[in-house]
């Protein structure tokens, strides 16, 4: 990302030499991010977030829909997601909810029953950001089409952790982000079905090919560029060594800190999270001890970490506020050793001896 903050400062959209080169930087970037989630580069759409991709795919649906003013999402969706549901059904769209079971997986006869002929669009993300749990997309992208009905899925969590390749799955859009692949904050991309109907979010200059205006952020898409490229040529290196230091971080907890329990178990999950449930205990003053020994763990999404509403995922998945407000997540990467996981045992053992 460096040289395109200080040296090729060029605005990508300039005619010049300079923009040219700019330019020519996200267009790799653009091809190394089709080459993560196996579409074409004229299908990547880079926005400034995932958030925004979000917004803009189920923005685009609904300006396409006509009569058709229903979206299906479900309970554990990310906040980028669900706040957009809400705000747009206070305009007359109508929403529904999907309960998940009680594993934290879409319960997918509830979806098919939802599915309604005024449903234009059906959002489910792939994996979950508080439990990593995955949801059976393909099942899910196989009944829209059975509908008739347009997919969305926000695969932030997924993007790099999983397998993801459009080639063999028709999601007609797909949400993708710099920040939980090791890439820079702020910057995202929305991956488009060539035929899935289209209207921008921003309007504006030409940038994007007509559909997201605004001058792009050249070293944050090199960066996520450069993210994806590397998420896959160390795929199966990061994941086993993730999965090793997850199990490793389980097993000690459960097996050793009476009144824990793991949310999400026993279904599948990307290697990287684990969401564990102290009994009695509350999660964010867990969360705040732990920061003390600079140990950062969440006791919700980020987004909502400021807010003291225990973790919606927890809540739809459990039905229980005590168990939504006791559950903290841990999140791992290549980057941890097995040192840190058992650092955090010896702290966390410290704390709940110290709060009694
Ligand atoms: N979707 C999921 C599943 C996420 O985990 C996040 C971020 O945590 C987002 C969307 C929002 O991403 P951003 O903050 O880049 O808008």
């Amino acid at each position: 990302m460096e040289p395109y903050f200080a040296d090729e400062w060029g605005n990508a959209s300039s005619a010049h030499s300079f923009g040219l080169k700019a330019n020519q930087a996200i267009e790799k970037a653009r091809k190394q991010v089709a080459l993560l989630v196996g579409v074409e580069v004229s299908q990547v759409v880079f926005t400034c977030s995932a958030t925004e991709a979000n917004n803009t795919a189920l923005g685009a649906v609904l300006a396409a829909s006509g009569k058709k003013k229903r979206i299906l999402t479900t309970a554990t969706e990310h906040s980028a997601v669900l706040t957009y549901c809400s705000a747009v059904s206070r305009h007359g769209t109508e929403v529904d909810i999907i309960p998940v079971l009680p594993s934290g997986v879409i319960d997918l006869l509830a979806l098919e029953s939802a599915l309604t002929p005024d449903t234009a669009v059906v959002s489910v993300m792939w994996a979950n950001n508080e439990t990593g749990v995955i949801n059976p997309v393909g099942q899910v992208a196989k009944l829209c089409v059975e509908r008739d009905v347009l997919f969305h899925c926000d695969a932030v969590q997924a993007a790099g952790k999983l397998p993801v390749d459009l080639k063999v799955l028709k999601i007609d859009y797909l949400t993708v982000s710099g920040h939980k692949i090791f890439g820079p904050k702020g910057v995202g991309a929305l991956i488009l079905e060539p035929t899935a109907p289209f209207t921008p979010l921003l309007y504006g200059g030409h940038q994007e090919n007509e559909r997201r205006g605004g001058t792009q952020n050249v070293p944050a898409i090199v960066g996520f560029g450069m993210a994806c490229e590397l998420a896959m040529a160390e795929h199966f290196e990061r994941i086993d060594h993730m999965l090793r230091l997850r199990d490793r971080l389980e097993n000690r907890i459960l097996s050793e800190i009476p009144g824990t329990y793991l949310n999400g178990g026993g279904t599948p999950r990307i290697p990287n999270t684990s969401n564990i449930g102290f009994d009695g205990r509350d999660s964010e003053t867990l969360v705040n001890l732990l920061d003390q020994y600079e140990i950062c763990v969440s006791s919700g999404s980020a987004c909502l970490s400021n807010s003291v509403t225990p973790s919606h995922v927890i809540q739809a998945m459990t039905g229980s506020h005590k168990k939504a407000s006791e559950a903290v997540r841990f999140s791992l990467s290549h980057l941890n050793s097995n040192a840190d996981v058992d650092f955090l045992l010896k702290c966390l053992k410290m704390i709940l001896k110290r709060i009694g």
